[in-house]
This record gives C-alpha cells, structure tokens and sequence, in this order.
C-alpha cells in the first residue's frame, strides 16, 4: 500500500493522520484513566469517612462490647484482606484492631502527627511484600488514641489495569483506522495532482494536444489543472509556430541552394571536362550538398529535441540494426586500418525509428574511425540492460579531453584536436536527439590517452 516513493505528499500526509489519531487518542485515553482513577479513590474515601463516622460513635459512647462485636462483625472468619481497623495510642501502638490475619503480612505504621481531635487525613500505603496498595483514613478520635481504617485498593488496580488494557487496544484500532483514512484522504486528494502530472508526462513525451480533463476535485484542484491547460495551450502554440518557422527555414533556404546547385551543375555539364571551371562548379555542387545536408540535419535535431518529430516507428531486432550498420562500417574500417569488431549478446526486440536509429548508431561508428589512429581497435556491443537495450561504441582512440566532454552534444561543437578533419560538429547533437526522441540517452566514458566509449541507451518501447 505504501510503495509510494519516501517524499511522497500522500504519505506524509497519511503519517499526519495517523500521528494526529495516536496523540489525539492517546491524550485522551490518558487523561480519561487519570479522571477514572481520581474518581475511584473519592469513592474509596467517602466509604471510609462512612465507616469512620460509625466507628467514632461507638467510640465515643465509651461502648467496648458494641465495638468489640463491630470489629468482630466486619472482619469474621480470620478477617478481610480488603479491610481493616486498628486503634492507636499516643505512641502508636496498637490498643485494638479487627482480625488482620487475612492481610497475611504485618500492616506499616503509619503516622498519626499533627492531627487534632475531630481531624482525619488519607493516606495510600504500600502494603510490603504483598505487592498491593490500601487507603488508609486516620483519625483523632480522643486525646491521645488515634482511629485507623484500611481499605484495599486490589479492585481498584485491577478495574485500572483492565482499562490501560482495553485503552491500548482502542489506541491500536484507532491508529490503524486513522492511517487508513489517511490514506484514502490522501489518495483523494492527490487524484487531482496526479492527473495533472500524467498530462504533463505526455505533454512532455511530445502529446501537445493533451489536455487535463478533471473537475470536481476542490477549488485548488480545480485551479490547478485550469492553469495547467492554459499552459499545455501555449506549448501548443509555440510548438505549431516552431514548425512552421522550421518549414519556412528549410523551403527558404532549401530553394535558393537548389536553384545554385542547378546552375553550378549546367556550368559543369557545359564547361570543358578537367578545366578549371569544370572544377569550380563541381566543387560548388559538393558544397551546395554538405549545405543541404546541414540544413537538414539541423531541422532534424530542433524537431527531435522538441519531441515534434514523427518517429516512424516499427519492431526491430537490435542486433540486425548493429549488424547493418556495421555492415556500413567494414569498408571504411579496412581503408583505414582500424580492427572493427563487435559482441553482440542476444536482447529483446525493440519499438524504434530505424532509418533515425541507424543514422545515430552510424555517427557513433564513423566517429570512432574518424577519430582512432591506423592500428587501432573499435568494438561495438550490445547488451540488455534493466528494460531496454544499450550499444556500446568502444575505440582505442585518443580519448576525449574533460573540458570537451561536456560540449560533445553541442550543435557544432568540435573538440580542437579534431578541426582538421572532415566533420560539421552535428553528429553527436543528432545522435543524442534521435535517443531523446526515443526515450533513450547517450552517455560518454572517456580519458585522454585511453580511447572512448559513447553508450546509446534504449528502451524498449519509446515511452
Ligand atoms: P564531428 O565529428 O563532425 O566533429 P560530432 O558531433 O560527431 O562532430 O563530434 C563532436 C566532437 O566530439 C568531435 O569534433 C570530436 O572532437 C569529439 N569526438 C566525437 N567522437 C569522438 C571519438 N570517438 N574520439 C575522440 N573524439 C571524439
């Protein structure tokens, strides 16, 4: 029930409830038990004075026989072990008492200071060894002779317990009741937040158009989730606007280049084969398709990292889409001289875009050529990792310096050492936007000297 995460509101809240219902409960239940027992010794005390007031008549009417058959008749048969009577002199020794032989163990003296004649006290006293207390009135009766009665407090204790039993059994009940309102409360109340959160998840997987549709969840909720959709719709809007700059961008720029490339190709065609202007236009021509390609790249990264492109998404096997772009790669490997090897460990198949998917892996492998000296190694692995897939692109190349690992997925970011090289600093920024499109991410282990790893991480379904 509560696989919630640590910081969840929801659970937090539950613990309130369920810490409000214990000290709630509990400080009731305390303060009940102390009334309860305040209660019980009044009782206990009234009864004693009662029996006090009766005593004392007889005592004062100078009756030794009435009282000797009073005492007689309260403690017959060996005595009460839940009372007792006992008269005092000045010293406190005992003159007289009823038949304490029930009480087993002797009785404490207790003192009879400081009390004048008509004057009582109360006293609670532990009877030793017996493990039980009693409450004792003391009187003056006459100069010098001093009443006590004793009442056991075993009933008493014993009702007491019974209730401390019963108490922490409603507390335990309350708790758990109060932990699973708390609960329910807070799943109500979190219903609101948590549909607007699963709207902001699709919205952030690319869904512009999703909007939350929840009413009825409190003012707060309400207000919330009106805000939300106020936001989704602005997204939206920027989103379609973005697309259509883009659209204008790449017809714009792609016209004019076409148009060039046109003029440049008719200049080739009628040019002298091998002359000089043969050569400059079929140079303009070259360069008029790095530019398109640039072009197109750089609306391919915006769209993906915007999460507007259209994945064209189909099963594929990993492994077939490694093989082929190696495939791609062994020629390139053999020119240059570079061991391309790869261990591919059999996963499950992926949901993916496999024309975009190759294109990244590709930069990945051209890179590692690219960049790894002649005599060199470049392994490429595939693995199944928690629930997705990871290729792994490994070279024994020169490694990357640490400043530069941090720009690698810049747009046209390229590392110094690298300048001299064919490249435009796109690839990494596509590849990293084709992952991203795909719910996926690239991560880079590197150390100047000891070559690179790219890792390309997938998951199974886009997400
Ligand atoms: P490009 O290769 O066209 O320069 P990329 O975006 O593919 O652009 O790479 C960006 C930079 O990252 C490169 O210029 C290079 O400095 C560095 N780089 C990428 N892959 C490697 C690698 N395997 N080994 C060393 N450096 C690399």
């Amino acid at each position: 029930m509560f696989s919630a995460a640590k910081g969840s509101v929801a659970l937090r809240l539950t613990l309130f409830y369920a810490l409000f219902f214990g000290i709630v409960t509990a400080g009731g239940g305390i303060l009940l038990y102390h009334l309860v027992r305040i209660h019980l010794l009044e009782e206990i005390d009234q009864d004693l004075l009662r029996q006090q007031q009766g005593i004392s008549s007889i005592l004062a009417a100078h009756d030794s026989h009435a009282l000797k058959t009073e005492l007689a008749s309260s403690t017959a048969d060996g005595g009460r072990e839940d009372y007792f009577v006992r008269i005092l002199d000045a010293e406190g020794r005992v003159e007289l008492s009823s038949d304490l032989r029930a009480w087993r163990v002797p009785l404490p003296s207790i003192p009879t200071d400081g009390l004048e004649i008509g004057q009582h006290t109360y006293l609670t006293v532990e009877i030793p060894d017996a493990r039980r207390q009693a409450r004792v009135l003391t009187s003056a009766v006459a100069p010098g002779r001093y009443l006590q009665i004793g009442l056991s407090l075993a009933d008493s204790m014993a009702f007491l317990r019974h209730f401390q039993h019963y108490g922490l059994i409603i507390l335990g009940t309350m708790l758990s009741l109060g932990t699973l309102a708390g609960w329910a409360l807070a799943r109500k109340a979190m219903a609101g937040v948590e549909a607007v959160t699963g709207a902001a998840d699709r919205i952030a997987d690319g869904h512009f158009s999703d909007r939350v549709r929840v009413v009825g969840q409190g003012r707060e909720i309400d207000h919330l989730v009106h805000t939300f959709n106020r936001m989704a719709e602005h997204v939206q809007t920027v989103m379609a606007e973005m697309r259509q700059v883009n659209d204008h961008i790449a017809h714009d720029l792609r016209s004019p280049l076409t148009r060039i490339r046109g003029l440049a190709e008719n200049a080739a065609i009628q040019a002298a084969p091998g002359s000089e202007r043969a050569e400059l236009a079929g140079s303009i021509v070259e360069e008029c398709d790095r530019l398109g390609q640039m072009i197109n790249t750089m609306l391919e990264i915006a769209e993906a990292e915007a999460g507007v492109q259209r994945l064209a998404l189909t099963h594929l096997e990993p492994a077939a889409l490694v093989a082929q772009a190696l495939e791609l790669y062994e020629g390139v490997a053999d020119e240059r001289g570079i061991a391309l090897s790869s261990d591919l460990q059999p996963t499950p198949s992926l949901e993916g875009d496999r024309r975009r998917l190759l294109r990244a892996l590709a930069n990945l492998i051209d890179n590692a050529l690219k960049y790894t000296p002649a005599g060199g190694r470049v392994e490429v692995s595939l693995a199944h990792k928690d629930n997705g897939v990871e290729i792994a692109v490994r070279d024994s190349g020169p490694g990357i310096p640490a400043a530069d690992v941090a720009h690698l997925f810049e747009r046209f970011y390229r590392g110094d050492r690298s300048r001299h090289l064919p490249g435009n600093g796109l690839g990494l920024s596509l590849a990293r936007a084709v992952a991203h499109a795909h719910g996926g991410e690239i991560r880079v282990e590197s150390h100047p000297g000891e070559g690179s790893t790219f890792v390309l991480s997938l998951p199974l379904t886009p997400g």
